[in-house]
């Protein structure tokens, strides 16, 4: 062992030994030597993490995948060999808190079903780990509060997986908002939905946070939000299904009316029997129309006055991924916090609210 190497071996055993000690605080977060690169580690190691998130990890320069948490322990020796990741850094939901005492391990990332997202955003708060988070944040609002909380009290950073705000052409629709290059926004058709032809998933299932709005729905709901650059202050809305065998639990289908205080009115579909992503909106002046809104290659779509929206992005996943570690290193604001997650989800609880008495909720 070089003199170095010993160093660093002392400097990660007194870390750890301490973070046993005071497990359940940020000292191996607030301690850590700067990295070039974050150690990133994935919980929950189904469709979006194996198709979307691990390979998007090969391509980013501030981040890499520097381990795994699964409840499957083939999963665990096949994405080991696939991504050459160390033993020492592969863990379980039972023994993922000891996750404290691991300096390859910067960033917790949860890719779970919803319902599991609070006890495992929690969990990697109290270990010290700064935390990404996928959307729907959480199935209700005191869900979301505990979350942002665990992380403030633990001083790590909470950031929520809306690639989508990433993408240079949902920010240029931001823009048009926030400069009111056509004025005031009047009205907004958002729709984000796709065919599900699966049976038995936990999109069907309450206890685990299925049901559409939480999952496409936010995409319709980010649409609205992000056009005005305003919070809705009531929506009227209404679930329905086409497949009552198999959606006996949640909605395949939401329709949803928001208002907003400038007076603009969105009108918002999401489901899991149509596919459809576009977002229109139409101001005093002119209108923008993005179709898709929500996709991984590359929102496009045009404007009133002939501007063509279709910023290249190479992968939206890997340039989120990027953009928030570069956050956490330089310590400035993460895009999509924990605080922003929250927002959809008070309106998510207020369209259920609606649904269950058929009447306009303010939010
Ligand atoms: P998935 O069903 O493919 O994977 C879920 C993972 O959780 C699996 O590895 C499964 O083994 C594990 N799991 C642990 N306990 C479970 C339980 N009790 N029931 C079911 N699964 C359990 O789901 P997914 O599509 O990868 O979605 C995971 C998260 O990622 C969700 O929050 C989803 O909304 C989000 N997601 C985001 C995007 C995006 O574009 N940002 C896209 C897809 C999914």
């Amino acid at each position: 062992m070089t003199q170095i190497e010993r160093r660093e071996f002392l400097t990660t055993l007194s870390l750890a030994g301490a973070a046993t000690l005071f497990s359940g605080n940020a000292l191996i977060a607030a301690t850590a030597p700067k990295k070039d690169k974050l150690g990133i580690a994935l919980v929950g190691l189904g469709y979006y993490s194996t198709d979307l998130l691990a390979p998007a990890l090969q391509m980013t320069e501030k981040c890499y995948l520097a381990g795994i948490v699964t409840g499957t322990p083939a999963k665990a020796e096949a994405w080991k060999a696939k991504y050459k990741i160390p033993d020492k850094n592969i863990y379980n939901y039972q023994n993922f808190d000891q996750i404290a005492n691991n300096p390859d391990i910067d960033v917790v990332y949860v890719v779970l079903p919803p319902s599991m997202h609070r006890e495992f955003v929690v969990r990697a708060a109290k270990a010290g780990k700064h935390v990404f988070c996928e959307k729907p944040m959480a199935p209700s609002v005191a869900d979301c509060e505990a979350m942002i909380a665990a992380c403030k009290n633990n001083k790590v950073k909470l950031a929520i997986g809306y690639r989508c705000q990433h993408d240079p052409n949902i920010q240029a629709v931001m823009k048009v908002a926030k400069e009111q290059k056509f004025g005031k926004v009047k009205m907004i058709n958002s729709a984000a939905g796709y065919f599900d032809g699966r049976t038995d998933h936990w999109k069907q299932k309450k206890a685990l946070g299925g049901g559409v709005m939480g999952d496409m729905g936010v995409y319709a709901l980010q649409g609205a939000r992000l056009a005005t650059g305003e919070e809705p202050i009531s929506v009227i809305a209404q679930a329905s299904t086409t497949r009552p065998d198999i959606y006996k639990e949640v909605e395949e289908t939401m329709m949803f009316m928001l208002d907003f205080p400038s007076g603009a009115r969105a009108a918002c579909q999401t489901s899991f029997g149509i596919n459809m992503n576009y977002l229109q909106v139409n101001y005093e002046k002119g209108w923008l129309k993005l179709e898709p809104q929500s996709g991984y290659l590359g929102n496009k779509g045009s404007m009133s006055d002939g501007t063509i929206i279709n910023f290249p992005i190479k992968n939206q996943q890997a340039k989120q991924l990027d953009e928030d570690c570069l956050a956490l290193m330089n310590q400035t604001d993460l895009m999509a916090p924990g605080e922003e997650g929250l927002r959809d989800i008070r309106v998510v609880e207020a369209i259920y609210k609606s649904v269950r008495s058929g009447k306009s909720v303010t939010i």
